[in-house]
């Protein structure tokens, strides 16, 4: 299998496309330098890694493998949360299909399972994420906070929806106004692509 490195993928929309819920500056700012920014830097310690072996050089062992599972982890969730957003005049407002009936019968309704979710993302410690993931064990999907990007993180759960609370992903816009960038982010969700995780998911 050849080996290669990571890409920064592109957007699914046009950057205008999001507004007035994520302006351009702001989705410019946060694909270009953030996400780009963990894209190059994981290609960078596995560029590290290879040299280290071909010169059997020991390396920093712990610094290197912890900034891989930061920069590796920001750079798929950061893909998961793009995959995860649409225009609003191109979404539904609410869910569809399979995801629809999960979200139903664990939650009871989608306002209680939107509530909960922005609550996950509203009270993320610092910087970190808002995930739904879906548990096989159980057969349940489950809200999980992680933390910067791999902190709580268990990488067996599939995550169906991801929302970005790190300040750098609403600054812009909504200055240190979480709760409003929460609350805008129901605009903007992809539940077709969510749909699609989940039944990815149960095959
Ligand atoms: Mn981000």
């Amino acid at each position: 299998m050849e080996k290669k490195p990571y890409v920064l993928p592109q957007l699914g929309f046009g950057t205008k496309e999001l507004e007035p819920y994520i302006t351009e500056p702001q989705l410019q700012l946060h694909h270009q330098k953030h996400h780009a920014a963990y894209v190059n830097g994981a290609n960078a310690i596995l560029e590290t890694l290879d040299k280290n072996r071909r010169d059997n050089s020991d390396g920093d062992a712990k610094a290197l493998s912890k900034a891989l599972s930061f920069n590796a982890a920001g750079h798929l969730l950061h893909t998961l949360f793009w995959e995860n957003l649409a225009p609003a005049a191109k979404t539904e407002p609410k869910p569809h299909g399979l995801f629809a009936k999960v979200i139903d019968s664990e939650f009871g309704s989608f306002e209680r399972f939107k509530k909960e979710f922005s609550q996950t993302a509203i009270s993320t410690e610092g910087s970190g994420w808002a995930t739904l993931v879906f548990c096989r064990m159980t057969n349940r999907p489950l809200l999980m906070q992680v933390e910067k990007h791999n902190t709580n993180v268990i990488p067996m759960f599939r995550a169906l929806l991801v929302l970005d609370v790190w300040e750098h992903a609403y600054y812009l816009d909504y200055k240190n106004d979480r709760a409003k960038f929460v609350d805008a982010f129901w605009n903007i969700v992809n539940w077709a692509a969510v749909n699609e995780r989940l039944e990815a998911i149960l095959k």
